[in-house]
């Protein structure tokens, strides 16, 4: 009997898994790979709390793969760059003929499939590598001339069109295959596991994260447009840690909308609409990180922005990174951040925005300083939403729009209840002045005075931003005369 290998990677489940799907259904006895790369993990600034979340959900997958008598080996290759051997030795041992994986867009990611492949042709085993991470492949929502959408309006529109051809069905999770003499091996995990802290708000496993899905869509989606934006309000769906470790697929969360939302991605119910609409906003950035590879490296969609005189200044990174700015609604955040490896979206543009333009520090500094605390850290998204705050990006925020910190935090957070969570030594301060405390009361309160004054600093930035618009301008003038 042939024997098919699925290589995991950031898809740590066992339904709506194409590759799991495709294997067991060809007559052939199944096993599971999975490989650590500890030390490319620390490469890609993974944070603990990812990390934990990734390790644990192996265990856990073990368990559901158990189930279909599917054992799971995990080797540890340490990085990326053992995983070629590794998988070629694994497939020669158990006579493989075959291996299933799913396609990952992130440029290192990207090579190890391609070593892999080689690896494995020289041994005459094949891989297959099927899509899976967004709910249409990308390369398949092009614009009339066949390239990628650089607005997300427009990219969206087509986005609906092309799901419309879709099957809406997520098909049937695969019957267990007969059992195998094989048995698992995940004695590697655990001590990984003992060297991290516990994180028991982001609990493992496909039911968990199933569990939290249903519970967002009956409970929460119809006020979702409405009360998103609240830090304090319990009304987003904190599914992007599942998303990001491929426990839960943007596919099962559309359908799910779908579901609540007569059959459609769109019908003009608010919240389950504009849910759908941030869904299809995670898979924008999928499309263009698999469109552009330099969003793997560091680089600006926007090359110019680069010559902008971005600063270096490790005081003032350290004062935003630790919550020590002065302005009560980004140090909560930052403090949110720091205490529970998560952060609400509304504030992750805020503090975004406060750095790269109120201190004009390097957006890369604060992209790398999210992936190395968040839980859902993902390349794709961080980096697309810090490029949108940084006005570096494609289809990202006009540089002269700038969120005054102190005009949001009164918006959002009118009780200043969210502020008072994560900046206690503020807690007795009316609502009134918990947004912008007097210097008397800063002092009593212990809390540090503003590190940078938010009308000069913008106006600084918008300067700056318009002598490069201008030099562009003057030279595509010169360009075409
Ligand atoms: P919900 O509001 O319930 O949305 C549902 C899902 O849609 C999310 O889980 C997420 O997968 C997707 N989504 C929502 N908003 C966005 C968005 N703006 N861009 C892309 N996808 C979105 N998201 C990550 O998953 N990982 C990151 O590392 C990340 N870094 C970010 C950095 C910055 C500077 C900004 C501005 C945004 C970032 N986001 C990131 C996007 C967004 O903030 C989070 O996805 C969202 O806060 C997760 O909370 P939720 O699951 O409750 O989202």
């Amino acid at each position: 009997m042939n024997t098919h290998l699925i290589w995991y990677r950031s898809d740590l489940r066992v339904h709506d898994h194409p590759a799991l799907k495709t294997a067991m259904h060809e007559d052939a006895r199944v096993i599971a790979v999975y490989c650590l790369t500890p030390q490319q993990w620390q490469r890609h600034c993974w944070s603990k709390a990812r990390l934990s979340l990734a390790l644990r959900q192996v265990q856990q997958l073990n368990e559901a793969l158990a189930a279909l008598n599917v054992p799971l080996i995990v080797v540890n290759t340490d990085s990326l760059s053992g995983i070629p051997d590794a998988l070629s030795e694994l497939a020669q041992r158990f006579e493989a003929s075959k291996v299933f994986t799913h396609v990952e867009y992130e440029w290192n990611e990207a090579h190890c499939a391609q070593q892999v492949e080689k690896k494995l042709a020289q041994k005459d085993i094949s891989l297959h590598s099927l899509h899976d991470q967004c709910a249409i492949a990308p390369g398949k929502v092009r614009t009339q001339q066949g390239d990628m959408y650089k607005v997300f309006s427009a990219f969206k529109r087509e986005y609906v069109k092309c799901f419309r051809g879709h099957s809406r069905d997520l098909g049937a999770t695969p019957e267990p295959q007969s059992s195998i003499e094989v048995t698992s091996d995940l004695d590697a995990v655990q001590p990984l596991l003992d060297d991290l802290p516990e994180f028991d708000d982001w609990p493992a496993g496909e039911e968990v994260a199933h569990a939290r899905l249903n519970d967002f869509i009956d409970e929460r989606i119809t006020r979702y447009k409405d009360e998103r934006d609240f830090p304090d309000r319990d009304a987003t769906s904190q599914l992007s840690p599942y998303l990001a470790a491929g426990i839960l697929t943007t596919r099962q969360c559309l359908h799910a909308a779908m579901n609540v939302n007569e059959g459609e991605l769109e019908s003009g119910r608010k919240g389950v609409d504009t849910w759908v609409s941030e869904l299809i906003w995670r898979d924008f950035y999928r499309h263009l990180l698999s469109s552009y590879p330099d969003v793997s490296r560091h680089r600006a969609f926007k090359p110019e922005t680069d010559r902008l005189p971005w600063k270096h200044d490790e005081a003032l990174f350290a004062a935003w990174c630790e919550g020590r700015t002065g302005y009560p609604i980004v140090d909560a955040a930052m403090r949110q951040l720091c205490e529970t490896s998560w952060m609400h979206n509304r504030l992750r543009m805020v503090t975004a925005m406060f750095l790269t333009k109120h201190l004009f520090i390097d957006w890369r500094w604060g992209e790398q300083f999210f992936m190395q605390h968040l839980v859902d850290g993902d390349l794709a998204s961080n980096n697309g939403g810090w490029q949108w705050s940084a006005s570096t990006g494609v289809d990202a925020v006009p540089y002269f729009r700038i969120f005054n910190p102190v005009r949001q935090s009164e918006r959002f957070d009118p009780d200043g209840a969210f502020i008072r969570k994560f900046v206690p030594e503020l807690s007795e301060l009316k609502p009134k002045a918990i947004h912008w405390p007097s210097e008397e009361e800063r002092q009593r309160c212990g809390y540090p005075a503003p590190i940078v004054d938010h009308k000069q600093a913008v106006a600084q930035t918008k300067q700056w931003f318009k002598e490069l618009n201008d030099e562009r301008a003057t030279q595509d003038e010169r360009e075409t005369a």
